[in-house]
């Protein structure tokens, strides 16, 4: 079957749409057909080479679709079955997953590959070479073949937008400030970056109970739409929210630092530290550049003395097949605000400029219609 894609051969390269051959779902796998995609910036950092993975690569690893067909031995979803595909998958028997921490599943060892579970790929150009799937995924194609592990069904009346939002963004923001962090009544917290998670981190920080939700961010866009996933005070810059942390908490400063930029820099470390008081934590979410260092704190005053915390985590410490059903509980129950995320949609073929609208502080998610 033929599918089109948007996939990297290089990285620094724009997005190439192009089309491929996709094999036939193999053993515990399933053909998902694709009908929305976030544009989450993990791909970008693949695209610009931040961060370095196995090439060529079909991008995306935020999907919802419908399952087309079923590979000999599924047992987890049915053809027709509407599914967010989780960009972790969980195999439920491994050391992590059965120990209620799917986030960590030993299958996430091939995210960067897209290698599927017998050491084969799905995707392939005419000239036989062989693509892998972004987080196993490649939601970036009008369809892929994908392990069921990676499937989460849903309700079929969710739109198919917000629900692929679910599959990274939305759990890993949320996620960061409930599990991650672990944001507790009263407490004041500060986030860095109200993009695509940190829209997320801020309402959940609100739904754990913050008295008060501090944003920092440069883009002005940024900061209002803060103001309506919850936050409670904006500022453009560190200094000025320290100011006003100390003010606020009279000198105590806050209880947790999460950190949800664009691309983790040593910079927001300092600041976060800085702004977190005794018994506090900075909360790590960004990605860096794979060849720098981010963390380079004097260990006296910043963590000895002060017994702050720095706790690094994937995919918000989220368990995708609890979780995943549980934040569209949630939107459907009005206390998790989905579609508000969605800036802008585009067509696969104007990923380029999704991509461009996301650098310039645009758009807080960009998301794929298939088919559009
Ligand atoms: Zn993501
Ligand atoms: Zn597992």
């Amino acid at each position: 079957m033929r599918t089109k894609a948007a996939v990297i051969r290089e990285p620094g390269k724009p997005w190439e749409i192009t089309e491929l051959e996709l094999d036939e779902p193999r053993q515990g796998e399933v053909r998902v057909a694709f009908a929305a995609s976030g544009m989450c910036h993990s791909d970008e950092h693949l695209q610009t080479g931040d961060s370095t993975g196995r090439l060529p690569l079909v991008g995306g690893h935020e999907g919802a679709g419908v399952i087309e067909a079923l590979g000999p031995g599924v047992t987890r979803v049915n053809v027709g079955d509407h599914v967010v595909c989780s960009f972790i998958p969980a195999c439920g028997v491994c050391r992590y997953c059965s120990t209620g921490r799917q986030n960590l599943c030993d299958w996430g060892a091939q995210m960067m590959t897209g290698m599927l579970a017998d050491g084969t790929f799905r995707f392939h150009d005419d000239a036989g070479e062989d693509f892998g799937g972004f987080c196993m995924l490649g939601t970036f194609a009008e369809r892929a073949v994908v392990s069921q592990n990676s499937c989460v069904p849903i309700d079929p009346d969710i739109p198919f937008d917000v629900a692929a939002l679910v599959g990274c963004g939305v759990p890993t923001g949320w996620g960061t400030s409930v599990y991650a962090a672990g944001v507790a009544p009263g407490d004041t917290v500060v986030i860095f970056g109200a993009g695509g998670v940190g829209s997320n981190a801020i309402q959940g920080a609100r739904y754990a109970g913050a008295a008060n939700v501090v944003v920092v961010d440069p883009v002005a866009f940024k900061r209002s739409k803060a103001l309506e996933f919850g936050a409670t005070h904006v500022f453009a810059a560190a200094a000025e929210a320290q100011e006003a942390i100390v003010e606020l908490t009279r000198g105590q400063l806050a209880d947790h630092a999460i950190i949800t930029v664009g691309v983790l820099s040593s910079e927001v470390v300092d600041q976060a530290a800085a702004i977190v008081g005794k018994g506090g934590q900075v909360t790590v979410t960004s990605v860096g550049r794979s060849w720098e260092k981010q963390i380079q704190l004097a260990a006296n005053g910043s963590v000895v003395g002060w017994q702050r915390r720095i706790q690094g985590h994937v995919f918000g410490m989220c368990n995708p097949l609890y979780d995943i059903p549980r934040l569209l509980r949630l939107y459907r129950a009005g206390q998790l605000k989905l579609d508000e995320l969605i800036t802008r949609r585009y067509r696969l073929d104007e990923i380029n400029q999704g991509y461009q609208d996301l650098d310039e502080g645009k758009i807080i998610r960009g998301v794929i219609l298939h088919g559009a």
